[in-house]
């Protein structure tokens, strides 16, 4: 049986950046491995050859969406509007990018710095971050473009941990191409159970990480699966469905450090993401049978 969801990869299981040589490594893999899309983090956009990744992605026939964080120093959810507007011309710079290497989708903590905040959100934080994503959201429309909200766990925003914070801030942005990502990774710290979120979140569901609770072999941890794919199908949810794991066995400099990656979980990405896509096909199948 098979679904229509695309499902991808995360580039970090296969290289920390995203040169050229690593983009062409990045993409034989994922194809290798048998994955429709590949997500490219933009956190390495320096060294980033746009046209040739586009050219190299476009030619294997891969699907690319792009995701991101922002920084303490590059924040629209700060109170400091020079904070802020670094953080909007980070977005901006990030969003010629995605549209750069052919991207559809532009998710990831858009909102927020990836990090540990020392406080709560501020009532005029949050209103900078509704009014940034707004302009972005529309700009990002005239691209042909979709933004997600990805929701991430309290150690690494204060400004959305759950699917209804995540509702309330895409309703304050109040743009039709703006969704909501759900990762369970995230969901595993902050959520009640595996399905509320996603009934909650329902039609406006735009993109999903899989991820185990330590980040490692799908199915090596104690993630509720079934009850997240069954929910998954409870909704109609075509859109895509991308793996995302980490290990010290490939570092970026900077985003494994942002999302505390200390552990070993794995030497053999390619191992890692053949199984990792066998058990989202087996888990997607199994559900979409008694949906
Ligand atoms: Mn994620």
């Amino acid at each position: 049986m098979s679904t229509a969801n695309p499902v991808g990869v995360h580039a970090l299981v296969w290289a920390g950046g995203t040169t050229q040589p690593e983009i062409e490594s990045i993409v034989a893999s994922t194809v290798a491995a048998g994955y429709d899309l590949v997500e490219l983090s933009l956190h390495d956009m320096d060294r980033l050859d746009v046209d040739a990744a586009r050219k190299t992605i476009a030619d294997a026939g891969l699907q690319v969406s792009c995701s991101r964080g922002l920084a303490f120093d590059a924040d629209v959810s700060s109170d400091d509007p020079e904070v802020v507007a670094r953080g909007a011309t980070f977005l901006q710079g990030s969003l010629d990018v995605a549209e750069g290497v052919g991207a559809t989708f532009f998710t990831g903590a858009l909102y927020s710095a990836l990090g540990k905040y020392g406080a709560p959100l501020t009532e005029a934080g949050r209103a900078n971050a509704v009014s940034v994503l707004r302009d972005l959201a529309r700009e990002a429309a005239g691209r042909g473009i979709s933004l997600g909200l990805e929701i991430c766990n309290r150690y690494e925003t204060n400004v959305m941990n759950t699917a209804r914070d995540a509702l309330r801030l895409a309703d304050d942005i109040g743009e039709d191409n703006v969704s909501i990502h759900l990762d369970t990774y995230h969901m595993n710290i902050e959520e009640s159970d595996m399905v509320t979120p996603v009934l909650e979140v329902g039609d406006r569901l735009g993109y999903v990480h899989i991820g185990e609770n330590h980040r490692g072999y799908l199915g090596a941890g104690s993630i509720d699966f079934p009850a997240f794919f069954h929910a998954l199908a409870r909704i109609d949810y075509a859109g895509p469905i991308t793996f995302e794991s980490f290990s010290s066995a490939v570092v970026s400099p900077t985003l494994s450090n942002d999302l505390s990656i200390w552990r070993n979980l794995w030497d053999d990405g390619a191992d890692l993401a053949r199984r990792a896509r066998s058990f989202i096909d087996v888990h997607l199948a199994a559900a979409a049978s008694v949906a």
